[in-house]
């Protein structure tokens, strides 16, 4: 389907909902201030003017009338929920835990058509009445909004507000008479409970330890949705909320991971279920035996590993014990994990050089950015080893070994049955043969194939030849490909003209068994696949991904032509990242779960060799894994043998990745969670993390996309939020006030937001082509909690109105305000930055002053900008404010983990589609607005209760 242009036709939406103390009415006037004189109900008005909605009381302010864009007035103080990653260090964490309860104050108000209701103001609804008085004239908290506040950059006189055209709110009846939203009411928080420890019995003499918090030094490495892991299964269904846990083994943190080396000596395991030292294990016997906390067998402590256990149950040098403080370590592998040398890093390119890959520019972007590849980074290792195989019809092997004065090419006609020349010859040491790989990449390539009038291809056969060559060593195999195969072993049919199915079910599916069984080959040989696709046509994502997804690859998807210069650059930094970063070779990640825990789903790039043992030939720092856990076995869940020294039960999982870093040594990074078990639902409220179980149930419903559906995906997504609110409101009691509320407790406020940013994204809207929508599901099954989430629901700066202080630098560092993500929000003065994490995108309103475009981009109007808009990059000038914007780019771009890429446009660009559709909370041609959903999960939950 063409995509159909978003337009200008978003409704300004009087609505908002949880974003935190960063609140905004949303209104025409959202920004305007409180304003004390007027005549309308002030009696009602909050304490607080950042929430303060004037509209929705009926209140026409003077500075803001007749306008439909209000500039985001930006107030450095003002914290920012939806932080990414690098903002943390500015960004406090969501709202404070209420720690009284607010069922006491809480008082149902009453509500009649048309009249607007309180909005949420967490400081207030936990300690006074709900209708505060209005706010005096001057609002002593400095990160109140200043109502009045107009930087420099953003003159009160410029009366360019309300050119952006937006049509009435639409006129749905179901938004006539609207219900109090959980916004409104805010959050609500049960009463804390009494600790169950004090009545129980513990033997702190084979007590395990009670975590402490220093032990886990960094979130990055592990995250699940519940801080606090359920006591039964009824306890978990009594929420709703998903039960998984993520891990990110080799997360780029900044810090070091403890290496630990036993030397000739077996790392400490526990002897029946080879768990490894951690933490959260107990010493007892005065040391000289310790219990496992994954099965809770006495381990004998081997003579060289003793210590005597102080009165605290601590050994002696427990200080000195990396592996006894971080939940994250390493430890050098010993003779027994080795059932090879450590391979050296081996990297095997699969070329197209097909028309189409030749004529896209394709060949020549790739052999640029292997070469950078190789020359800054590859070449350096010693050990490196590289080979390289093209193909169109046929099959053409480069002789590369160190002596020859050029690269030899040998053309194999023969797909069906392909010889393989001397794998030594096309495989081989990267420094030896540096001369005729350079000449390869920089004239051979791409100059052989410039005539080529060669459609066809033959992937299938290439990489069979590929896999044999590679087979004895394994590596990373990396595969460019611009057309669907079309000869030999591999070929496919285009299943997209030859396939009605609406629901998407068969083309998600791998089609033919061929890749996904090379895919199971390629694995046992320690063989990883990073697909690049360049294709304008569809090419069957689906089945040739089977490739990654089991060898613990990805997918990259292009749409190269010669004009399209961002493509090729953004071409470029991906495959120098794909290369250069942290790679980790003939992997195996093992998870063991405590007594009672299973894993009851994987999620990711890999291949499940047992229910515990994904078995991963690749493994590299953008890499995460998913796991839904399942009380599997309640009687032994729960025993006096995993009650830890402070009367809590205690559950723990482990992860252990073992693999071949790229230096040759063979490691296992340790990965251990241990939460403490609870049976109330109280808790699991309290210690929920929104942002986990956003993303998870995203994972969920991608797995679901691909097995029975789209539209069951989607079902699946609506259902499990409404039945999370409505066992939230039966839990509450707020279901018995007749269904007009809405609650959720303030650790879940965004969580309706973040499951429509979910179900708005690329992969499950209908117009999504297929091959991205895979390649899309893929690269999102394999992200961490916290960029999957970033991904989902972009952060949103105005670059045009930073306020003092912002993206100066020093420390802390201040970002701009997050903004909600509704055209209410844009102006056209600003440079709006939407981050999701992978890539930017920078929108430039048609009113920009030009000194600001001046300052930002070095250009004095807009009529300067092609149509590429090459004009609009964002490079370091000699001034003041482009310094702050480059520093509040390069601190976003410093937490990733990949090169951020930037799209810029400008207002009313053909490209500006993609920044509108980012605009989760406005209505879509397809889909509803924040507030039309919200309105739909309360008329679903009601009618469960
Ligand atoms: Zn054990």
């Amino acid at each position: 389907l063409p995509p159909r242009h978003m337009g200008r036709s978003y409704p300004k939406e009087a609505y908002s909902i949880g974003t935190g103390q960063n609140q905004q009415g949303t209104g025409q006037q959202a920004y305007a201030p409180p304003n004390p004189m007027a005549t309308t109900p002030t009696q009602q008005m909050p304490a607080n003017p950042q929430l303060y909605n004037p509209q929705t009381f009926g209140i026409q302010s003077q500075q803001a009338q007749g306008s439909g864009v209000v500039p985001p007035t930006n107030n450095p103080a003002t914290p920012v929920s939806f932080a990414s990653p690098t903002t943390v260090a500015t960004a406090p964490a969501l709202d404070p835990m209420p720690e009284t309860d607010i069922t006491a104050n809480f008082k149902k108000p009453t509500h009649q058509t048309g009249s607007a209701p309180p909005p949420f103001n967490p400081a207030v609804v936990n300690s006074g009445p709900r209708h505060s008085p209005p706010p005096a004239v001057d609002q002593p908290n400095g990160n109140d909004q200043q109502p009045t506040t107009n930087t420099a950059n953003n003159p009160p006189q410029q009366q360019l507000r309300g050119k952006r055209i937006l049509q009435p709110e639409p006129k749905n009846p179901a938004l006539a008479s609207r219900s109090p939203t959980l916004s409104e009411y805010g959050g609500h928080m049960p009463h804390p409970i009494a600790s169950p420890a004090v009545s129980r019995n513990v033997n702190s003499a084979v007590a395990s330890p009670a975590p402490k918090p220093e032990w886990e030094s960094d979130p990055a490495y592990v995250s699940t949705t519940l801080k606090s892991w359920p006591a039964s299964t009824d306890v978990l269904d009594k929420t709703g909320l998903p039960f998984c846990i993520t891990f990110h083994p080799l997360a780029e943190t900044g810090k070091e991971v403890p290496v630990i080396n036993f030397g000739d000596a077996n790392i400490i395991r526990c002897k029946r279920c080879r768990t490894y030292v951690n933490p959260y294990v107990a010493f007892i016997d005065g040391g000289k035996r310790w219990k496992c906390n994954i099965c809770y067998f006495l381990n004998d402590v081997p003579r060289e590993y003793f210590s005597i256990v102080g009165i605290e149950g601590f050994r002696y040098d427990h200080a000195e014990r990396p592996e006894l403080n971080n939940s994250v370590v390493e430890f050098v592998a010993s003779p027994e994990f080795m059932h090879r040398p450590p391979q050296p890093p081996v990297y095997f390119f699969v070329i197209d050089v097909s028309y189409s890959a030749v004529a896209s520019g394709m060949v020549q972007a790739v052999c640029n950015s292997i070469l950078q590849a190789i020359e800054q980074k590859l070449s350096k290792n010693e050990r490196t080893k590289i080979g390289f195989v093209t193909f169109d019809s046929t099959i053409h092997f480069y002789n590369l070994r160190s002596g020859l004065n050029s690269p030899q090419m040998l053309v194999v006609p023969e797909v069906e049955t392909p010889f393989t020349p001397n794998p030594e010859d096309l495989l081989v040491n990267l420094q030896d043969s540096m001369p005729l790989v350079k000449k390869l990449l920089t004239s051979l390539l791409p100059e052989l194939f410039n005539q080529t009038q060669e459609t066809t291809s033959a992937l299938g056969p290439a990489l069979h030849a590929a896999y044999k060559v590679m087979a004895s060593q394994g590596g990373k195999l990396t595969v460019f490909q611009t057309v669907l195969p079309s000869v030999g072993a591999g070929k496919l049919p285009n299943r997209q003209n030859t396939n009605s199915d609406a629901t998407q079910r068969t083309l998600l599916q791998p089609g033919e068994q061929y890749y996904k069984n090379l895919s199971l080959e390629l694995s046992k040989c320690q063989i990883g696949c990073d697909l690049f696709f360049f294709a304008p046509s569809y090419v069957d994502v689906a089945t040739i991904g089977c490739l990654s997804k089991f060898t613990g690859g990805e997918i990259n998807t292009y749409t190269l032509d010669q004009h399209n210069v961002n493509e090729a650059s953004r071409l470029q930094n991906d495959l120098y990242r794909t290369l250069t970063r942290n790679n980790g070779f003939e992997a195996l990640m093992r998870v063991r779960c405590s007594k009672g825990l299973c894993i009851d789903s994987h999620h990711g790039s890999f291949f499940l060799r047992a229910q515990d043992l994904m078995t991963l030939p690749n493994v590299d720092s953008d890499k995460s894994f998913t796991l839904k856990l399942k009380i599997n076995d309640p009687k032994n869940y729960m025993t006096a043998k995993n009650l830890g020294r402070d009367g809590r039960y205690y559950a723990t999982v482990q992860a252990g990745l073992l693999y071949t870093t790229s230096n040759g040594e063979r490691r296992i990074r340790v990965i251990t969670k241990c939460c403490p078990i609870t049976d109330q639902t109280s808790d699991l409220y309290r210690d929920v993390d929104e942002k986990a179980c956003s993303a998870s149930i995203g994972k969920l419903a991608v797995h679901k996309a691909i097995e029975e559906g789209l539209p069951k995906a989607v079902a699946a997504l609506k259902s499990s939020c409404s039945n999370i609110l409505s066992k939230y409101a039966r839990f509450s009691g707020s279901g018995q006030s007749g269904g007009q509320t809405l609650m959720l407790p303030n650790t879940m406020l965004h969580f309706p937001l973040y499951t429509l940013a979910t179900i708005k994204n690329a992969m499950f809207r209908s117009d999504t082509p297929i091959d991205r929508r895979v390649t899309l599901m893929r690269r999102f099954e394999t992200l961490s909690d916290t960029e999957a989430t970033l991904w989902i629901h972009p952060n949103l700066y105005n670059l045009a109105a930073l306020g003092d202080g912002v993206g100066e630098m020093k420390e802390p560092f201040v970002m701009p305000a997050t903004l909600e993500l509704t055209s209410e929000r844009l102006d056209q003065r600003g440079i709006f930055l939407l981050d999701d994490g992978l890539a930017f995108i920078l929108w430039v309103g048609s009113a920009v002053d030009p000194s600001m475009l001046q300052a930002v981009f070095g250009i004095q109007s807009l009529a300067e900008v092609d149509a590429n808009n090459s004009q609009l990059q964002i490079f370091r000038r000699e001034n003041e404010y482009s310094q702050r914007v480059n520093n509040i780019v390069d601190r976003l771009r410093s937490g990733r983990t990949g090169y951020t890429w930037m799209y810029p446009m400008k207002e009313k660009d053909p490209t500006e589609r993609k920044f509108f559709s980012k605009l989760i909370q406005d209505r879509f041609p397809d889909s509803y607005s924040y507030r039309e959903f919200i309105v739909e999960m309360k008329n679903s939950a009601n009618q469960r209760r």
